[in-house]
């Protein structure tokens, strides 16, 4: 049974650990998966260390920064810079040098530490033979959006921010057998790329729209969410120092 490899870039926020909470409960019912970890940052956390090894799953932690002035700022609109470029490359590379594709059978998944996912998503993917695609739920401002199918071709893509672009879906919308990575050695995601266009760009230095498997019962069910986790208030935590008091324990995780 081929190893379903997720590849998730992951930052430091209130939320980052709940956040890694839903995936790994989510993860530990899916057989055979490796789960690689790539903290945008400049060390590994304790936080994120401690989390991984506590989890019971077979997982791999990375890290790299992305560079400060690609980096978002809190006021930025989401769309205005890449999120995640760096850390998913660091992902492939990884995969580049520790997956032997005569040996070994693979599937890669990118798998964002927001988003929400059914378990038999990865029964869908994992027999991958190149890439395989299916709707997102909650995204582009609409209920999902999805590849149209038509005789179980992909024929084009229901959204409707620009659906002429080469695979118009998002980053939780498909996935790639690992012999791709070495078909295409110089495959991967850039820093510099239009908005909305990062995962066409990657694709099609990988595959062409008539390669792609529609998967999720010819693409009609989503099993898959792009959900995004409000940011946290702490006002009351500066209230408590305003009045000179300690607040919560920065001893206590959360
Ligand atoms: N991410 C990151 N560094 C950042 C912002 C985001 O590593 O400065 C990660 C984030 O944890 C997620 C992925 O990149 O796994 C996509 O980011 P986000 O979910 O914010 O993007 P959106 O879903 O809004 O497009
Ligand atoms: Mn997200």
């Amino acid at each position: 049974m081929p190893t379903i490899y997720l590849i998730t870039p992951t930052y430091y926020r209130h939320v980052q650990k709940a956040e890694l909470t839903r995936l790994a409960h989510t993860f530990m019912l899916v057989p055979n998966l490796h789960w690689i970890v790539i903290e945008d940052s400049e060390v590994k956390t304790k936080l994120v260390f401690h989390f991984l090894h506590e989890s019971g799953l077979n997982f791999t932690h990375l890290n790299v920064a992305t560079p400060s002035h690609y980096k978002m700022d809190s006021t930025d609109p989401n769309w205005l810079k890449p999120r995640g470029v760096l850390q998913r490359n660091a992902g492939l590379q990884w995969i580049r040098d520790n997956f032997d594709p005569d040996h070994q059978q693979g599937v890669i998944y990118f798998a964002d530490d927001d988003n929400t996912y059914d378990i038999r998503l990865f029964d869908e993917m994992r027999w991958t033979r190149k890439a395989s695609v299916w709707p997102v739920g909650l995204v582009g401002y609409l209920r999902y959006e999805s590849p149209v199918v038509k005789n179980s071709k992909v024929i084009g893509w229901f959204t409707y921010w620009e659906p002429n672009r080469p695979f118009a879906m998002d980053m939780a919308g498909f996935a790639i057998n690992a012999e791709l990575l070495f078909d295409f050695p110089d495959a991967k995601f850039k820093l510099q790329v239009r908005r909305g266009y990062q995962e066409s760009e990657f694709l099609s230095q990988l595959v062409t729209i008539d390669q792609l498997e529609p998967k999720a019962e010819d693409c009609t069910k989503v099993l898959v969410w792009h959900t995004r986790t409000e940011k946290p208030q702490m006002k009351n935590e500066d209230k408590f120092k305003k009045k000179g008091l300690p607040g919560s324990d920065m001893n206590v995780e959360i």
